[in-house]
């Protein structure tokens, strides 16, 4: 490696520089500085046709110091009535799933790909998800979860631009910017196949372990 004389004019150095991360926007909500913040700057969003269609925006919930962050696919009937997701019938099962392995809801933190219901609960469109995923990977960032985990194909598929089959992902550690990523069933695809039930069992306790290994070794 080249060496400088002690004496020569500092010259800065690549590696000298501060790591640059890409902003996620210029809007005004980029630079906010917690979650409560960031609710309160896009829950009037009108960015897609979805914001004249909802009930209520579903920003998330749960704990702003939370260490697991789950992310399911859109708001249904309703979580579109009470503003909260995972409040319906797959969210029942997903608060019981969380409890076998001994997290309270109120402690993890729970969200969507999209902020607002797809008419009739359909996949949500390429076009919605161009606008309102920078809100979730501003929600990430704001968070920094240790672990996240990803409920369904949907969740992934947007948030790290993976092709590959659930049946690929699951049980492998996935990283989203530098932060591990677990993948299961949606708790709606369980109330239609219970078969599914156990793989997803296999599935929580594995995250609950590598969960508590990251807060052991890294804190919070
Ligand atoms: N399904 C989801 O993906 N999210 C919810 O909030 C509810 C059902």
């Amino acid at each position: 490696m080249a060496s400088r004389k002690p004496d020569a004019p500092h010259e800065p150095m690549l590696f000298d520089l501060p790591e640059v991360r890409p902003q996620i926007t210029t809007e005004v909500w980029g630079s906010a500085g917690s979650l409560e913040e960031l609710e309160g700057q896009i829950n009037t969003c009108m960015k897609c046709p979805l914001g004249g269609t909802r009930g209520k925006f579903v920003f998330g919930v749960g704990s702003p110091t939370a260490t697991l962050m789950l992310i399911g696919e859109a708001p249904g009937a309703e979580e579109d009535a009470q503003g909260e997701p995972f409040v319906g019938r797959a969210g029942q099962l997903l608060t019981k799933i969380l409890e076998a392995i001994n997290f309270r809801r109120q402690d993890v933190y729970i969200c969507n790909i999209l902020k607002c219901r797809p008419p009739e609960n359909r996949k949500p469109a390429a076009d919605e998800v161009k606008e309102c995923l920078p809100y979730l990977r501003k929600q990430i960032a704001l968070l920094r979860p240790k672990l996240i985990v990803c409920l369904g194909l949907t969740a992934v598929e947007n948030l790290l631009g993976t092709t590959e089959s659930l049946g690929h992902l699951r049980g492998r550690v996935l990283e989203y910017e530098g932060i591990p990523l677990m993948v299961t069933y949606h708790p709606a695809a369980l109330l239609r196949n219970p078969a599914w039930k156990r793989p997803t069992w296999e599935d929580v306790q594995a995250m609950r372990k590598l969960h508590d290994e990251l807060v052991a070794k890294e804190g919070r």
